[in-house]
């Protein structure tokens, strides 16, 4: 880490970073209330409304978000006529999961081998730390130099979309210039990274009829139309050979001009078996950031145990359909459903119902606020080179904020990075991406503000 004021203010802060982040990843916040109680979810807000207000925010308060949640709001002015940014976290958490998976318990933060284990810990209560040691940073070195707003999500991890209603319904309430989303990470610890890009989705439920009842395989197998065998079919020709995905209409030509993911790398992170090929054709990075991706995942269909020597009259099943920038859900859902109806064999009925749907989102990089961030990264990491990642998932706020805000700059950094096995028992942080990301936000908000 290199020397300077905001470098060594955010070193001097890091045993207090590790105590609040043990305060926090305390409170059970799953906004599950089902699983977990109301009480926890409040009291970490509680916590992120104090720790505003004790840094002089003003404003701070608790929003009633439509999916019975809480978001944390709060606003600190800087000089006048200065640019805006707002910074992005969320305080709930996945659940634990497997509780004795845990080596140690995972709501007390535990410091082992470098890293500090914990709930949430990277994802995404390790975010608002590193909001909170960047703004620190630079009051102890002339002040914030841009105005600051903080919103800190509720049930990001439930997916129920509270704060995207909340943002459409208070348009004005999170306006930006610049918009730094926490909660993504890294490529690899001490590679520099902002994610620019992440996948869209359509979920589609295809449901095939061909007969009014399961009939006797032997008696009538042969020549009874079989809708388990028409599904196939049909979830057959959704791949080439090389197990590309082909939706009839949908190219999947894009190339990813970003980062590249090494295969042999690829191959341990998915943990592959030996013998067993990728599927896909380009890099690794075009097949999972820059082209579409169908996944079958479910079907309904007897099970193997206790199955009958019978032609089926109906199957469903569920497919999802990962949708790269530039190729917008609502036309992928369409070239979907007909690809699915046109290659239903022997005039089987089929039924199509689209049941999910989010859009792609693809950063402008070559906008002063990245130019800003590179240099900014770079002092903070040691002169690395900021690297742009795509993120095969989708984070619906991203597309709330982009379309509320097309002005605004998306810039999505945090510390995620895949050692941090979030949303997997054994979560954890890297305590020096805490410290360096803290850096280089502290720095960003300066070389941004002198735009
Ligand atoms: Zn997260």
């Amino acid at each position: 880490m290199p020397s300077n004021p905001v470098a060594e203010t955010v070193a001097s802060l890091m045993p207090r970073a590790k105590q609040e982040l043990t305060e926090l990843v305390a409170y059970k916040s799953v906004a599950d209330f089902d699983q977990f109680p109301r009480s926890e979810s409040e009291g970490a807000a509680r916590w992120v409304a104090d720790a505003l207000r004790a840094e002089g925010f003003q404003d701070v308060a608790l929003l009633d978000t439509p999916d019975g949640t809480q978001s944390v709001y709060g606003f600190l002015p800087g000089p006048a006529g200065a640019k805006t940014v707002l910074l992005y976290a969320h305080y709930d958490v996945q659940p634990p999961l497997d509780e004795a998976g845990w080596v140690t318990p995972p709501f007390e933060l535990t410091e082992r081998d470098g890293r500090w284990y914990g709930r949430g810990s990277a994802d995404c209560k390790g975010g608002l730390i590193m909001h909170l040691l960047a703004l620190r940073a630079l009051k102890a070195d002339g002040g914030v130099p841009v105005n600051v707003k903080v919103i800190a999500e509720g049930s990001e991890e439930q997916g129920t979309g509270g704060l995207e209603r909340y943002a459409e319904e208070h348009p004005e309430l999170l306006t930006a210039d610049t918009i730094v989303i926490g909660d993504a990470g890294n490529f690899r610890v001490g590679v520099p990274t902002v994610t620019t890009a992440l996948r869209g989705m359509t979920l589609l439920r295809v449901r095939v009829d061909t007969l009014e009842g399961n009939l006797h395989s032997g008696q009538f197998g042969g020549a009874a139309p079989d809708a388990l065998g028409a599904l196939i079919r049909v979830l057959d020709s959704l791949r080439a050979e090389d197990g590309s995905t082909t939706v009839d209409g949908l190219t999947g030509e894009e190339h990813w001009d970003g980062l590249q993911y090494d295969e042999d790398r690829f191959r341990q992170d998915a943990k592959v078996l030996d013998g067993v090929g990728l599927i896909g054709s380009g890099t690794v990075a075009d097949r999972i950031w820059a082209r579409p991706a169908v996944t079958v995942l479910g079907i309904d269909c007897p099970p193997v145990v206790g199955a009958t020597p019978s032609v089926q009259a109906g199957a469903r099943a569920l497919i999802s359909l990962r949708v790269p920038p530039g190729v917008d859900a609502a036309q992928a859902t369409k070239l979907l459903q007909a690809h699915v109806e046109a290659h239903t064999p022997w005039g089987a009925r089929v039924t199509t119902e689209q049941i999910g749907q989010g859009q792609a989102f693809r950063a402008d990089t070559t906008s002063p606020a990245y130019a800003a961030m590179a240099d900014a990264m770079a002092v903070a990491y040691d002169g690395a080179e900021m690297q742009y990642a795509g993120q095969g998932g989708s984070i619906p706020l991203c597309n709330t904020l982009a379309s509320l805000y097309p002005q605004a700059e998306i810039l999505l950094i945090g510390l995620s990075e895949p050692e941090a096995q979030i949303h997997a028992v054994n979560e954890s942080v890297s305590p020096e991406e805490l410290e360096r990301l803290a850096v280089a936000e502290a720095l960003f908000l300066r070389n941004y503000a002198a735009v």
